[in-house]
C-alpha cells in the first residue's frame, strides 16, 4: 500500500472518498460557493489531489478571488495538472483536471491577477491540505 505512481481505480475511490469528494472528482460536481473548508485556509504548505495525493497547488498561489472557491495563480509546476475543454453547461470553460489521475478538480479563468491573470478556481472538496512541517524521516542536521 506504499504511495507510488499508482493511480487509485474507482472501487478504491468509492471506498475512500466521501460521497461529495466523489461526485466532485469523479463526477465532475461542483461544491457550493463558499462552502469549502480550504477557502479561508492561509497556512503555509502544499495542496494534494484528494483521489492520488500528488500536488498540485502551493499556499503562496493561493488568494482570495472573492468567487467562493480556494483561488491559485498557478499550479505547484506545469505538471501538477492538466486542462481540457469543457463545454458542458452551454459554456466554454477549460476544466481543471490531476495530472496523474485525471480527478476533476475545477476551471481555470483569464480573470487572475496580474501578471499571468489566472485564476484556478478549486473544489476544496478535491484537495486535501498539507503541512509544510518537514517530513519525518528525512535528514536531520542538529542531532547526529
Ligand atoms: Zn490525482
Amino acid at each position: 500500500m506504499a504511495e507510488g505512481d499508482k493511480t487509485p481505480d474507482d472501487a478504491e475511490l468509492l471506498r475512500t472518498l466521501t460521497p461529495a469528494q466523489y461526485a466532485v472528482t469523479r463526477l465532475r460536481a461542483t461544491e457550493p460557493p463558499f462552502s469549502g473548508e480550504l477557502l479561508n485556509h492561509h497556512e503555509e504548505g502544499t495542496y494534494e489531489c484528494v483521489c492520488c495525493g500528488q500536488t498540485l497547488f502551493k499556499s503562496d498561489a493561493k488568494y482570495d478571488s472573492g468567487s467562493g472557491w480556494p483561488s491559485f495563480v498557478e499550479p505547484a509546476s506545469d505538471e501538477s495538472v492538466s486542462t481540457r475543454s469543457d463545454t458542458s453547461h452551454d459554456m466554454n470553460r477549460t476544466e481543471v483536471i490531476c495530472s496523474r489521475c485525471d480527478a476533476h478538480l475545477g476551471h481555470v479563468f483569464d480573470d487572475g491577477p496580474a501578471p499571468a491573470g489566472r485564476r484556478y478556481c478549486i473544489n476544496s472538496l478535491a484537495m486535501r491540505f498539507s503541512c509544510a512541517q518537514p517530513q519525518q524521516g528525512l535528514s536531520e542536521s542538529s542531532n547526529q
